[in-house]
């Protein structure tokens, strides 16, 4: 613990950022501190330490925020600029996001336990090519002309056509297991169709995205077109989703607070994207190699600490090559070196936060109550720090909460299978629909089973890869609507049709 401390120290001592010790929201172009003048503790997982602090805002503060949002996006420098415009000043943000990669990727390993080096990878070096593609889009959306067939009055002639406008204010409200990334895949296509944004991050995560917003206003974009409010979900979020003056809400978490956000929306006729939690399977079909798929599904569900929503929670192995499938995974589960995020030997770090540590414990603990079998993992893994063992369980039974609900933490369940029959009607026995992989190099049976999976997204023989240009969503309960791709910056406009008399 005390080398955590020690490692943790020397990158915050080199972090500007937090020397300022307490945050406030970022509203109009410049910090502005909370009306009620609270505040919550932003916490390293690997350390327990307290990092700085940030806003616990109310509704007075997300109105300030949706009012300025507003004015930016009726009266400023924003309406006047060209799609070019947007282009350019999207890239030059993917620019500064690059130069202050070594920044950006410290405060996420600190304020969530993320490995740095992943950090890296996707909070900076994948969510930049993001900005990139989404930059691409702002001078690239486009109406259609239409024939019409309109009779009346005879003889009239008439021009059709359709023109996508931005939606308005978006409100965007993200989680903490990829907070970057997450907020910039709602930002970055709501600002490429010409909307202003008010971003809420989570209240355990909300370092980057204030950072984020001071990086914009460095790129160009004009005071007001990126907010960002900070707080808890129950009281800032809330007060986002109800506000009248959100024309979009995008949102990313939990099914049942994605569920409370949609009825809010509706009340107000605001538009929703909900992205929402998974119980993804991985499918092992019998011809598969035992030790690739074993690693593969491994890495599939430990990515992040098991926190991703794609993660493949549920793995189904052919009964011929089960024994030899789950013996691969332990020791590749056993063979993954859990510590500080910022030890470069690292590849499991700590989970969220202390709540979210009970939560997963409280899964693990359950499964054993109820009779599963821990083949590996199963307890905490050091001491102090919120970090968990990597766990698989065998000998589960369909009714146990850890195979029907999202534990969101390193913990799998492994269950033989007899036939694709048997396969499919498993992995589609969830209210979830987020991903799935198969294991297979068998091309037919690989797509056969394809459209029988109730899944927004299928891996073959890999897990959790991501594209920028590729849509991410769920069937079934695991949300609505999609992030990523041209169906997400679509999604940030109206369609307006028009009709004119010759
Ligand atoms: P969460 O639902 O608790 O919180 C998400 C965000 O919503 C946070 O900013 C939180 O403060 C806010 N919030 C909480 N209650 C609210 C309320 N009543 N009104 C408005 N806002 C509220 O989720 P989490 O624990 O931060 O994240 C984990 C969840 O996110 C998992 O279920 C995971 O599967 C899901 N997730 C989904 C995707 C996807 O693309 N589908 C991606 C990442 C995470």
């Amino acid at each position: 613990m005390e080398d955590f401390k020690a490692l943790a120290l020397k990158e915050r001592q080199q972090l500007q950022f937090l020397a300022r010790g307490r945050h406030g929201n970022f509203i109009n172009g410049q910090t502005v501190a909370p009306s009620s003048g609270a505040y919550v503790a932003v916490v390293d997982p690997a350390t327990e330490e307290v990092v700085c602090e940030a806003p616990d805002s109310d509704a007075h503060d997300v109105d300030a925020a949706v009012t300025n949002a507003r004015q930016a996006f009726e009266n400023s420098a924003w309406t006047r600029a060209r799609p070019a415009d947007r282009e350019r000043l999207l890239t030059q943000l993917a620019c500064l996001i690059e130069q202050h990669g070594d920044e950006l990727s410290a405060l996420e390993t600190l304020q969530s336990g993320k490995v740095r080096t992943l950090a890296r990878m996707v909070e900076v070096g994948a969510v930049s090519e993001f900005v990139r593609y989404m930059a691409g889009w702002a001078t690239k959306l486009e109406g259609q002309t239409l024939d019409n067939s309109i009779p009346f009055p005879p003889g009239a002639k008439y021009f059709t056509y359709t023109k996508r406008e931005a939606v308005g204010v978006v409100g965007a409200i993200v989680p903490w297991n990829f907070p970057l990334s997450i907020a910039l895949w709602k930002v970055a296509p709501a600002l490429a169709a010409g909307c202003t944004v008010v971003l809420k991050p989570s209240e355990e995560t909300p370092l980057t995205a204030l950072r984020l917003a001071e990086l914009a206003i460095e790129a160009g974009f004009p005071p007001g077109v990126l907010n960002v409010v900070c707080g808890r979900g129950e009281t800032t979020g809330a007060a986002l989703s109800a506000h009248p003056g959100i024309n979009k809400l995008s949102f990313t978490g939990s099914t049942s607070v994605g569920k409370a956000i949609g009825k809010a929306s509706v009340d107000n006729m605001t538009r929703f994207t909900l992205e929402l939690g998974g119980k993804s399977p991985a499918i092992v079909l019998e011809d598969s190699d035992p030790k690739f798929a074993g690693h593969g599904t491994a890495n599939g569900i430990f990515l992040n600490q098991g926190q991703v929503c794609t993660s493949g929670s549920r793995i189904y192995v052919h009964r011929k090559i089960f024994d030899d499938v789950v013996e691969n995974f332990v020791n590749a589960a056993r063979s993954l070196k859990i510590g500080s995020g910022f030890d470069p030997q690292t590849q499991l770090g700590p989970v969220v936060s202390k709540r979210h540590f009970e939560r997963v414990m409280g899964f693990i603990d359950g499964a054993r109550e109820e009779g599963a079998y821990v083949a590996t993992g199963g307890k905490r893994a050091i001491d102090a720090g919120y970090f968990i063992q990597p766990t698989l369980f065998t000998n589960v039974k369909p009714h146990m909460r850890v195979v029907r609900e999202e534990v969101f933490g390193p913990v799998a369940i492994a269950v033989p299978f007899d036939d694709l029959e048997e396969a499919v009607s498993l992995a589609n026995d969830t209210p979830y629909g987020l991903g799935a992989s198969i294991w297979s190099q068998n091309i037919s049976q690989v797509h056969r089973l394809i459209p029988r999976l109730q899944a927004g997204m299928v891996w073959v023989n890999t897990n959790n890869m991501l594209d920028p240009a590729l849509p991410l969503g769920g069937f079934k309960q695991s949300g609505y609507g999609r992030d990523l791709g041209r169906a997400s910056v679509e999604s940030y406009t109206e369609v307006k049709s028009v009709c004119i008399a010759l």
